[in-house]
């Protein structure tokens, strides 16, 4: 039985890249060292000359390379270290899908892009577990949590690369249909809840757990700012459950003209928030 951490080996492409530097940065040193006894022996005998000359190339073999060797490997953890500080910072730790924030950002960046006159269209959805109580009531809390992460790779699997889906609450979730029509983000909406409604989850006593949604979708073509999307689409979200909820609800929401000035000033924050968060899987397939 071995305990403690098993070590990966690394990449082709990580040692390949670690040798590149080595190599590079250990030449590098060479060549400035040879220069400067270069110029420091110019004149001198030939044999003096030849000693300086291999004299100039020992150091930097000898030492650079041990060196650059040993900042190359810590480069590369701190850039790891890096990326999964980002991945912390922008993922729901439940389900691993974009996080409130992380979310919103990346929707006001999209929408700041797409303003000042430019005709675009897409559509939110924010989708809402139905009874999630009487779940967790009835079979616990980390039951309920299986059910989230269930209902979170049901709706990543079933949308384009392209759209963003995120985690925005207990058990609320919200989907960016960047560039959907009316009838596109009908269609998603539609899917995603019939997925989840005919999805066979049970208890490990084989107990069948009912799970629906329910979803509140705004579709837009004009620029608008996310808060104005965003409390629409709760809107229509509230008027789904009050309408018997597993259902979907969606309408076209028209920005007013002080929805299109916020566009442009939330575009500025989002602008300058993007720059903090990663964007390694920025607009990528969800989660
Ligand atoms: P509705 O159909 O009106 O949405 O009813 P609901 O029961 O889903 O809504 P309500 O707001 O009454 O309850 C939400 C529940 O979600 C209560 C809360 O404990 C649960 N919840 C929130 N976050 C988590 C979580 O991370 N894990 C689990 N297991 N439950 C959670
Ligand atoms: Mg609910
Ligand atoms: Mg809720």
């Amino acid at each position: 039985m071995t305990v403690g951490k098993v070590r990966k080996p690394l990449p082709l492409r990580s040692k390949l890249k670690l040798a590149g530097l080595t190599l590079g940065g250990t030449l590098a040193c060479t060549l400035i060292s040879l220069a400067f006894n270069a110029a420091l022996f110019h004149g001198s005998t030939p044999d003096v000359f030849a000693r300086a000359m291999v004299g100039a190339v020992v150091p930097p073999v000898v030492l650079a390379s041990p060196l650059f060797f040993f900042l190359s490997l810590k480069l590369r953890q701190l850039s790891r270290l890096n990326r999964d500080l980002n991945i912390l910072a922008s993922r729901d730790g439940l389900t691993a899908l974009l996080n409130r924030t992380a979310f919103s950002t990346r929707v006001e960046l999209w929408l700041s892009k797409r303003r000042a006159g430019c005709s675009t269209e897409g559509a939110l959805l924010i989708i809402d577990a139905d009874h999630f109580k009487a779940i967790n009531d009835r079979w616990g809390h980390a039951t309920g949590d299986g059910v989230l992460r269930e209902l979170a790779t049901q709706l990543s699997h079933n949308v384009r690369t392209g759209d963003l889906v995120g985690r925005i609450g207990g058990e609320e979730f919200a989907i960016f249909l960047p560039g959907a029509a009316f009838s596109d983000a009908e269609a998603v909406a539609e899917r995603l809840r019939r997925a989840v409604s005919t999805m066979r989850l049970t208890t490990p006593g084989k107990e069948p757990i009912p799970v629906t949604i329910s979803i509140g979708g705004v579709y837009f073509k004009d620029g608008i700012a996310f808060e104005a999307l965003y409390e629409s689409a709760d809107e229509k979200l509230y008027e789904a459950k009050r309408n018997g909820r597993n259902r979907v609800e969606l309408s076209e929401v028209v920005p007013s003209s002080a929805d299109q000035a916020e566009t442009v000033k939330s575009g500025w924050t989002a602008l300058s928030a993007a720059a903090a968060l990663p964007m390694e899987d920025d607009l990528e397939p969800a989660a």
